[in-house]
């Protein structure tokens, strides 16, 4: 068995071990077809490329890492993306989530905070052929209006809450899947669907750690004594 089968063996695995959380036995074919397609090797510095094939995340610089391949599967599946969407990504890191993406609806729209990650996964991306991507620096967290209502935006990086503009910026009827939680601790992998007459309902998956998002944009709430 080679790396990448090995890899879509343990994915499969951690499905089955969570299928009551995540309410499935198997994921979409679709990005199970994605994660067959994209090479991982190519997201990983020279250093870490001996883990590509591992179900686990892995340092990429500035104190980030691409996440696990069983997460980026759940979480585009969850996404319940269709081939004509537009999508809005929040925490492009490597480009591995973006990569996959790609594959699976019409145009991704992806920000990353970090500089140096964004202009280099910017040229990753280029450089391997993923054209319907749009990476660029900034804070995510209120979101990318330019280009917005989004079929679905995905979000890479743990929030303390869900930032309104992303909820703003989603069409009726879309879904956005945010880890919420506090930072290095517990975190919730949420899906949170707009509903055609505007209503948010939100659903809780399972308990992930991911790295934290920075949070330029402040909830109303937050300030006001309690
Ligand atoms: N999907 C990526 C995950 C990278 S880790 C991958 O698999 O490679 C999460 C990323 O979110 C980090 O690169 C971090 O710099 C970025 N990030 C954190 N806060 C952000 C924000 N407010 N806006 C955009 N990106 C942010």
């Amino acid at each position: 068995m080679n790396g990448l089968q090995r890899m879509l063996k343990d994915i499969e695995m951690e499905v089955n071990l969570t299928r009551h959380l995540i309410g499935k036995d198997a994921l979409d074919d679709q990005v199970m077809a994605a994660i067959k397609q994209v090479p991982r090797h190519e997201f990983l510095p020279a250093d870490y490329r001996f883990l590509a094939y591992d179900d686990g995340p892995a340092p990429i610089g500035s104190g980030q890492t691409i996440s696990q391949p069983y997460i980026v599967a759940l979480m585009s599946d969850l996404l319940g993306t269709k081939p004509t969407d537009t999508i809005l990504e929040i925490g492009t890191g490597s480009g591995y989530q973006t990569a996959i993406l790609s594959k699976l609806v019409k145009q991704v729209y992806s920000l990353e905070i970090i500089e140096g990650l964004s202009t280099q996964a910017r040229r990753r991306l280029k450089k391997l052929g993923y054209n319907n991507v749009m990476v660029r620096t900034g804070d995510g967290s209120f979101g990318w209006p330019e280009h917005a209502p989004y079929d679905g935006i995905i979000v890479t990086a743990a929030a303390a809450d869900i930032p309104q503009p992303l909820i703003d910026q989603l069409k009726a009827g879309g879904r956005l899947v945010i880890p919420v939680g506090l930072p290095y601790s517990y975190q919730e992998l949420m899906v949170v669907e707009k509903k055609a007459d505007g209503k948010v309902e939100t659903r809780n998956v399972l308990g992930v750690s991911f790295v934290p998002l920075v949070c330029g944009y402040e909830s109303p709430l937050t300030g006001l004594e309690q």
